[in-house]
C-alpha cells in the first residue's frame, strides 16, 4: 500500500512549486529535503533580493536560455511570468520591476519568497520532511515505486518528481545527487559544467583593478581570433580576472570553447557609445585641455582613477611625458586600447562557484508536455537538474518554477487517474 501518491525530492524552487501544485490538484504529497531548511538557494539568489522572473513577454524568454530554450516553449506558457507574479502576490509577495525587466519582491527580501512557498505547501497540505536526504530512487519493472532515504527507510508512491538542482553552490544542498540517480536509472546526463561563472585571466594587472565595477561597457568574446558574442552592460574586476553580469553571460560560451582547446580572449570597449573617430576627437579635446600636463595627469576625464596607471602601462606611452609631445600614432594606440582592452581567458572558476549548472538530464529523455521520464514510468524531472540553463535576469528561477508547476500538475493528474 502506498502511503503517498506523489513524492517530491528536493525542496528548492522547482520542488516546492511541484509539491504544492500536485497537492493543489488533489494528490497526497510528500516533499523530502536534504537540508534542514527549504529554499536555501532562493534565499541567497539575486544577492539576497531574489530576481524571481523577468517582465518581458514570455514568448521572448526562449532566446535567453543558451541551454535548450526551445524545450521550455510550452512549459513557460503554461505557467508564465504573469502567473508567477500573481502566485506570489496571493501569498503576500508583491513584486516590482527593475532595470532590464528584472522582477524582485518589493521588500527586496528573498526570504519572503521562501516564506511564501512554505505557506503554499502548508496551505495545500504537503507533508514536508526536511533534513531527509534521498539516497536512491526505487524502480520495479520499469516503474518508479518510491525512494530510499538514510537507514534503508523507504517512502513509497507511484509518482516521484526529482528536483535536486544542479551541482553549483553545493552548500545550499544541490551537489549533483540527481545526476547520480539519473545515470543509475539509465538516463543520459549531459556533462554538468559551470554556466554564469566568473572568468580567470592571465593578465596580472586585473589585480590592480580589483573591486572596480564598470557600467555601460561592451565585452566581446574572441575565439581563435574570431569575433563571437558581445554583451553590453556592467562588469567587475576581481583579484583573479573578471565577473559581473555581462561576463557571466559570456562565460558559458567561453568555458565551452576553452574545454574544446580553443584560445579565448575578451576585449572590453570602455566607450561603446562612440565611434573610433568620435573617441579620437574626444581624446584630442582632452589632450588640448591638458596639453602642458604630464600624460599621467591627462586622463582624469576619460577613465576611473584606478584604471589610469593600468591603461598608461598598457599604452606604452611615457607617463611623465608632456601631453603635447604625444604623437598621433601614440594617441591612436590609446584610442584603440580604450575600445579594445584585451584579456586572455585561461579558465572559468569551478562549477561550485557558478550561479547555474549547464548540462544535466538529457531533454530528449523527458517529455516536455508532462516532464515525465521516457526511461522510467512515473518518474518526473524538474528544475536545474534538467539540461536547461538561462542567462541572468530571472530566467533560471522562472524555468525552475515553470518546470516544477508542470511536473506537479502532470504527476498528480497521472496518479489521480489511476484511482
Ligand atoms: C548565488 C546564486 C544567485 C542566484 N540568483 C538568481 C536570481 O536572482 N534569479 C534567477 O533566476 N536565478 C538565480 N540563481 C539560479 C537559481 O537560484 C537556480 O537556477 C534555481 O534555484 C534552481 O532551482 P531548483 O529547484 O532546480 O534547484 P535548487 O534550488 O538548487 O534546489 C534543489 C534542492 O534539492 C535538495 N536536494 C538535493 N539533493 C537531494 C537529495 N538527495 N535528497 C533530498 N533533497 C535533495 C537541495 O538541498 C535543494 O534544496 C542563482 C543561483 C545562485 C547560486
Amino acid at each position: 500500500m502506498n502511503e503517498y501518491q506523489v513524492i517530491v525530492v528536493g525542496g528548492g524552487a522547482a520542488g516546492m512549486m511541484a509539491a504544492g501544485q500536485a497537492a493543489k490538484a488533489g494528490a497526497k504529497v510528500l516533499l523530502l529535503e536534504k537540508k534542514e531548511r527549504l529554499g536555501r538557494k532562493i534565499a541567497i539568489s539575486g544577492k539576497g533580493r531574489c530576481n524571481l522572473t523577468n517582465e518581458e513577454n514570455v514568448t521572448d524568454f526562449i532566446s535567453h536560455y543558451p541551454g535548450n530554450g526551445r524545450f521550455l516553449h510550452g512549459i513557460l506558457r503554461d505557467f508564465d511570468n504573469i502567473a508567477l507574479r500573481a502566485f506570489f502576490a496571493r501569498y503576500g509577495v508583491e513584486t516590482k520591476v527593475e532595470r532590464g525587466g528584472r522582477v524582485f519582491p518589493v521588500s527586496d527580501d528573498a526570504e519572503k519568497v521562501v516564506e511564501a512557498l512554505n505557506a503554499f505547501l502548508e496551505d495545500k497540505g504537503v507533508e514536508v520532511r526536511s533534513g531527509t536526504a534521498v539516497e536512491e530512487i526505487l524502480v520495479e519493472n520499469g516503474h518508479v515505486k518510491g525512494v530510499r532515504g538514510a537507514g534503508q527507510k523507504q517512502y513509497l508512491a507511484p509518482a516521484v518528481i526529482v528536483c535536486t538542482g544542479g551541482a553549483s553552490y553545493p552548500a545550499t544542498g544541490s551537489n549533483g545527487d540527481g545526476f547520480r540517480f539519473a545515470r543509475k536509472l539509465g538516463h543520459s546526463v549531459i556533462t554538468p559544467r559551470p554556466a554564469l561563472v566568473p572568468l580567470k585571466t592571465s593578465e596580472q594587472w586585473v589585480k590592480e583593478l580589483q573591486g572596480l565595477a564598470l557600467r555601460n561597457v561592451e565585452a566581446t568574446l574572441w575565439v581563435d581570433g574570431k569575433k563571437k558574442n558581445a554583451e553590453f552592460g556592467e562588469m567587475l574586476f576581481t583579484h583573479f580576472g573578471v565577473s559581473g553580469p555581462i561576463i557571466l553571460t559570456l562565460s558559458r560560451q567561453a568555458g565551452d570553447m576553452l574545454r574544446d582547446g580553443k584560445q579565448v580572449e575578451l576585449r572590453i570597449n570602455l566607450k561603446p557609445a562612440l565611434s573610433v573617430e568620435q573617441l579620437d576627437t574626444r581624446v584630442q579635446r582632452d589632450f588640448q585641455k591638458y596639453s602642458n600636463k604630464q600624460f599621467k595627469n591627462a586622463l582624469d576625464d576619460l577613465l576611473p582613477q584606478s584604471m589610469i596607471p593600468v591603461m598608461i602601462h598598457l599604452s606604452g606611452i611615457n607617463p611623465d611625458g608632456v601631453v603635447h609631445q604625444i604623437s598621433r600614432e601614440e594617441r591612436k594606440l590609446l584610442v584603440g586600447l580604450l575600445q579594445n582592452l584585451p584579456m586572455t581567458i585561461t579558465e572559468t572558476l569551478s562549477i561550485e562557484t557558478a550561479i547555474v549548472t549547464a548540462g544535466g538530464i538529457d531533454i530528449k529523455e523527458i517529455n516536455p508536455k508532462t516532464m515525465v521520464s521516457k526511461r522510467v514510468e512515473g518518474l518526473y524531472w524538474a528544475g536545474e537538474v534538467v539540461d536547461v540553463d538561462g542567462i541572468t535576469g530571472g530566467y533560471n528561477l522562472q524555468a525552475a518554477f515553470s518546470m516544477g508547476y508542470r511536473a506537479g500538475r502532470s504527476a498528480s493528474d497521472s496518479v489521480l487517474s489511476m484511482v
